[in-house]
């Protein structure tokens, strides 16, 4: 939805966000309450090279700029370079108008990812991206490559961390985060190795697990264990798409273990067999994200949209990123939140998420 300056301010103006996005993004960048952040030498990977946590700023941690939800595997994605670039660069512009300075792009390799292409848009656009390595092993595994059946943790884990030592296959990009996803029910043995391989590469690297878990405690249990058995702390992995969870009271849990809890479904609607219908999730989000916050837990929560803005479906299966900062902020503004408790959540949080950093037990 390529929109161009004009289209973009009185879009802004009509929101009223013109206001919020100049009141937070000096104050959001030039916070002084970073407390552990500060070692000179703590860097966040973006595919443009590393970047100080604190230049950061408000951060989208889970969006997928590019994706091929939907479609057959590939590696890397292959996609008209550019009809993306013309078409997501307004798009990027426009939510780094809105104050968001970082976009965390979760589309994992076979899944789409491309950090070329990633690398052009970061670029044209002003906004730091950051890609990531590992498989994503939910949707029945369909985009889980053949070779992991046959290698073990080890050997996955190595290709992973190569992929950080030097680069996503000779493009020099490394990833800053490392993605993998589980189907319902308890772990299947692939979903296992591939957690046991994401341990594996946090410890040789500081990469942070992000994995999708969704509304499947029994797994988030799992992942859990097999970290604590390699020595990897909570603090290491994020309960991806946590808002689909039933029971609020198994975020508290994994919260209380230091646990990231990814509250990223943050719309206004969704499609359901391919029709656009409306969605109770602001609700949800806020309800979630105020018990969280009442438990003592708001320094451990992330907010994001799980937006799609070069969907494999067209214009029709486009899911913003805008909505955090149209809507759901001034949402948490009239629920009461503060200013500093709103950059907590979109400056620090993320920021601590997703430093290089070797998280032990
Ligand atoms: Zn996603």
């Amino acid at each position: 939805m390529p929109l161009n300056q004009t289209s973009r301010r009185t879009f802004l103006q009509h929101c009223g966000m013109l206001a919020t996005a100049n009141l937070l993004t000096p104050t959001l960048l030039y916070s002084n309450s970073w407390n552990s952040l500060t070692q000179a030498n703590e860097k966040i990977m973006t595919v443009q090279g590393p970047i100080s946590p604190q230049a950061m700023g408000i951060c989208l941690v889970h969006e997928h700029i590019l994706s091929r939800f939907g479609v057959d595997p590939l590696e890397p994605g292959a996609y008209s370079g550019e009809e993306a670039i013309q078409e997501v660069t307004p798009y990027l512009q426009y939510i780094k108008e809105l104050g968001g300075q970082t976009i965390v792009d979760c589309t994992a390799a076979y899944f789409g990812r491309d950090a070329a292409l990633l690398k052009q848009l970061s670029q044209a656009s002003g906004v730091h991206i950051i890609t990531n390595t590992g498989y994503y092993g939910a949707a029945n595994d369909r985009y889980v490559p053949d070779f992991v059946q046959k290698e073990s943790a080890d050997q996955i884990a190595r290709r992973w961390i190569t992929e950080f030592e030097k680069g996503i296959a000779g493009t020099g990009i490394k990833p800053g985060f490392i993605k993998s996803g589980v189907d319902s029910g308890p772990l299947s043995s692939t979903d296992r190795k591939l957690i046991q391989a994401a341990a594996l590469t946090h410890a040789a690297t500081g990469l942070t697990i992000a994995v999708h878990t969704a509304n499947n405690a029994t797994a988030a249990k799992e992942q859990l264990a097999i970290l604590k058995t390699a020595g990897i702390s909570p603090q290491a992995w994020i309960w991806v798409h946590a808002h689909d969870v039933a029971d609020i009271k198994e975020l508290l849990t994994a919260a209380s273990q230091g646990a990231w809890i990814s509250l990223d479904g943050i719309k206004t609607f969704h499609y359901s067999n391919g029709k656009k219908q409306g969605s109770q999730t602001l609700e949800k989000h806020l309800s979630y994200l105020q018990a969280l916050t009442k438990a003592g837990f708001l320094e451990q929560v992330l907010l994001s949209h799980d937006g799609s803005s070069f969907p494999v479906g067209g214009a029709d299966s486009k899911r913003p990123f805008d909505t955090l900062f149209t809507t759901f902020i001034p949402m948490m503004k009239a629920a009461g939140f503060t200013e500093a408790q709103i950059r907590q959540l979109t400056v620090i949080n993320p920021a601590k998420a997703f430093t290089l950093i070797v998280r032990k037990v």
